[in-house]
């Protein structure tokens, strides 16, 4: 199958896509069709990792069946269940999907145990021999996620930039502290958005290639803007399915719903195309924290980035500019690539771009829109736990609090699927909040809250505790560039 820039400039194969990470017209790459997975089929199946290799094998047709199931196998086998993605039931119509027993403990890790194998492969059939240098910006876990995913990692290099200040205590330590000999990590004074857009400028930057090209390396992406990391995700929503099928929760062929914490518009974008490959999904719920512009955007049609940036403790979803958003625009477009780049292009010089009331109608038919405060997240935090005896994350929460404001509005009564996209114990003390006054410790708070709620502290959160912080560096948003440029081509760093 070829991939297509949503701005129309650039037709590739499967492998360049993922090598690339973002088309050179600054678009993103998306598959030139969608392909429909056999249910039945995928009912049958054993493993996750089964499942999830034949589902990216429909998109990767020229990828050997075998070796992606290899890689699929090995990217897995690094969770803490051989179940990868567990269903936790909690009423007969609600579910939760936990996403996080992968070594970071955020639903990173299910793109990012993959991508460098993806990546790897792809270079192996594009013959590409150059280094691949990949930057990464991160509201907090696909940071790590993306280290832990590429240390190591033959001809590869990998630098992180996380927003100075904006980050959980937990996720910032899991990247200050990284070990190994290809990775690099700095915070940058500015937010996510800021970070991505600069990134993005980079990644076009001709002068800045050619001096890279000139040294044998090339840069890519690790963020969602690369079809590699979101294409794994797609797999989770057939195994949650396939699971309630299995427990007797629904039959097979039901509709569902799904509900997601939406930052980068990946997750979500995920299940679309779940939706479109033949999985019945009615609605799809996005749920935004105080940043709220994808709820009001799916409800008047109007992008609008002009706005206050909100400091949320669901933090990974501090987003104004969901990226993603682009790969759905063309098809709202009907593909009129002319039409996405001046969007995105109205997007970048003003702010904001509008829907026709037809497109509106069109996105509302599948999404859902729904935004929770701090003190809502918080206090669905508690409730949660009181009433149901489940312990949720930020992100989870404002998830459940969408997906219970979608029912009562609605009165839809599918059985629905909130996405637990991060362990709570990464956020502790904004968890711990939720029940008691925390102290400023953090590892305090997390002791506190596993003796109030019994849920034990993941090993690997409990031994950042007192390691050594190897990256310490803060720069000015301006500086990223030539950061980067310094840091790739001075050889003598990376000893
Ligand atoms: C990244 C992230 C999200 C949002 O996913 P997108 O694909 O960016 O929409 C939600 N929750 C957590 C914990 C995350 O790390």
């Amino acid at each position: 199958m070829r991939f297509i820039s949503t701005r129309g400039g650039e037709t590739v194969s499967a492998s360049a896509a993922i090598l690339q990470g973002i088309a050179s017209d600054g678009g993103l790459f998306i598959p030139e069709r969608i392909p429909s997975a056999e249910l039945c089929r995928l009912v049958g199946l054993n493993s996750y990792a089964e499942t999830a290799a034949e589902i990216m094998q429909l998109f990767l047709e020229e990828f050997e069946p075998a070796e992606l199931k290899r890689m699929a196998d090995e990217a897995y086998s690094s969770f803490d269940t051989p179940m990868v993605a567990p269903v936790v039931n909690l009423s007969p119509k609600m579910s939760v999907t936990e996403l996080w027993y992968g070594p970071t403990m955020a639903f990173k890790d299910v793109a990012l145990q993959m991508l460098p194998r993806l990546i790897r492969y792809s270079a192996d059939r594009e013959k590409n021999s150059k280094e691949i240098c990949i930057l990464v910006a991160t509201s907090g876990d696909t940071g790590k996620a993306a280290l832990e995913g590429f240390k190591d990692v033959s001809s590869t290099k990998i630098l992180v930039f996380y927003p100075h200040n904006g980050v959980s205590n937990a996720q910032r330590l899991q990247m200050v502290t990284q070990q190994g000999k290809n990775v690099g990590v700095c915070a940058v004074e500015g937010n996510f958005d800021d970070a991505q857009s600069a990134l993005k400028g980079v990644f076009c930057d001709e002068t800045l290639s050619e001096k890279l090209e000139e040294r044998g390396m090339m840069l890519s992406s690790a963020n969602s803007i690369n079809f590699g990391r979101l294409l794994p995700q797609i797999a989770y929503y057939f195994t949650s399915y396939i699971s309630l099928v299995k427990s007797g929760a629904i039959g097979l062929g039901d509709e569902i719903n799904f509900c997601v914490p939406t930052g980068n518009f990946g997750d979500i974008l995920a299940g679309h195309y779940a939706k479109r490959m033949g999985l019945p999904i009615h609605k799809l719920i996005c749920a935004s924290n105080q940043n709220r512009v994808l709820a009001d955007f799916l409800k008047n049609g109007k992008y609008n980035v002009n706005r206050d940036f909100y400091k949320s403790m669901s933090c990974s979803i501090d987003i104004l500019i969901s990226s993603n958003f682009e790969r759905y625009l063309y098809e709202l477009c009907s593909g009129d690539t002319e039409a996405v780049t001046e969007h995105m292009k109205s997007l970048l010089e003003h702010g904001k771009f509008a829907l026709t009331s037809e497109q509106l109608t069109r996105a509302q038919t599948e999404f859902f829109g729904c935004c929770c405060t701090e003190k809502e997240t918080l206090a669905t935090i508690e409730r949660t736990f009181r009433e149901r005896d489940y312990l949720m994350d930020p992100h989870t929460a404002v998830a459940m609090y969408a997906a219970e404001e979608y029912q009562s509005k609605t009165g839809d009564d599918r059985h629905m699927v909130i996405l637990s996209t991060a362990s709570p114990y990464k956020f502790a003390s904004s968890v711990f909040s939720a029940f008691l006054k925390p102290s400023d410790d953090d590892f305090l708070n997390a002791d506190r809250l596993n003796r109030l709620t019994g849920i034990p502290i993941p090993e690997p959160l409990r031994e950042l505790k007192g390691r050594t912080e190897r990256h310490t560096e803060v720069i000015p948003l301006s500086e990223m560039k030539n950061y980067i440029s310094n840091k790739l081509c001075e050889a003598e760093l990376w000893k």
